[in-house]
């Protein structure tokens, strides 16, 4: 059985989407959470996760704002989120937006916001959480890349690339640290509903829906179940990997 009673997690962006069920599910096995969100507009949903969380766990839940791309504000939140929790058990790494569209008309702010957020924002979590969990000789880290970061996918160059960098900071940390006892994961998720997808175009959704095996879209708790997993004792093997969780697409 899967047992987090008594850890404490940093999700990053889990005011929605698959953050928000993994906190859920980290959760639901024991574990206290930290839940992030970058804006004011969406404090209030990070509030309502963070309430219904409560209501249903005996768990402690702490909402911090910061935007992960900033490198202050990350180091603000893994200071709070210590100060709170005292460890960092798991550290989660999850927030990441899209800004999509082909090279030839990419603006070089949609290639630069996405590297910031979904790449350098791992880097800045990373960055300030690794000494205390260095000092614990204990953790897990798990990095949300994508299957476009395997596979790439036309009209997102800009993602794609920050998925696959995401990777490759994932196999360098983990053989960093693992002398420490921490490992570091990352998991590729194909299409899961989501507000992320929501915005795609139906042409383009329906296409990557005839590649899924499963013959469907995935949901956020399927991709929760699988970092609750990476994030317990049953992966204490498991080290610098990159799971994907497609219904089959690109296998
Ligand atoms: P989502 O529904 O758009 O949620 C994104 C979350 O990230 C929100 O909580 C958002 O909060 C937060 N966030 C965005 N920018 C942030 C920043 N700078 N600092 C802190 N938090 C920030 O997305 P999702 O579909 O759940 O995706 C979650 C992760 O899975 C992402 O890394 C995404 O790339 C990856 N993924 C998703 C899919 C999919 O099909 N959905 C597939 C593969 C990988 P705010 O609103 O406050 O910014």
């Amino acid at each position: 059985m899967i047992d987090l009673n008594g850890k404490s997690a940093i999700i990053t962006g889990s005011s929605r989407g698959i953050g928000a069920a993994t906190a859920f599910k980290l959760a639901e096995f024991g574990s206290n959470v930290v839940i992030n969100h970058s804006s004011e507009n969406s404090r209030e949903q990070a509030e309502k996760v963070a309430g219904s969380i409560k209501k249903k766990f005996d768990v402690e839940v702490l909402v911090i704002q910061a935007d992960v791309s900033d490198k202050e504000a990350a180091e603000k939140l893994i200071a709070e989120s210590l100060q709170k929790f005292e460890r960092i058990d798991i550290l989660v790494n999850n927030a990441g937006i899209n800004r999509d569209g082909l090279l030839m008309r990419m603006k070089l702010e949609d290639w630069q916001q996405v590297i910031d957020v979904n790449l350098t924002g791992i880097f800045n979590i990373c960055n300030a959480a690794i000494r205390p969990m260095m000092k614990a000789r204990a953790g897990r880290i798990i990095n949300m890349s994508s299957i476009v970061g395997i596979s790439g996918n036309a009209g997102q160059t800009n993602y794609s690339a920050s998925k696959a960098g995401i990777i490759g900071f994932t196999k360098s940390l983990a053989q960093e640290v693992a002398s420490r006892g921490i490992t570091v994961n990352a998991v590729a998720p194909g299409l899961i509903s989501t507000e992320m997808t929501d915005e795609m175009p139906e042409k383009a959704l329906n296409k990557m829906k005839e590649n899924i095996p499963l013959n469907r879209s995935g949901e956020p708790e399927e991709i929760a179940n699988t970092v609750a997993f990476l994030a317990s004792d049953l992966a204490s093997y498991i080290t610098g990997e990159v799971i994907k969780v497609t219904g089959g697409m690109g296998m």
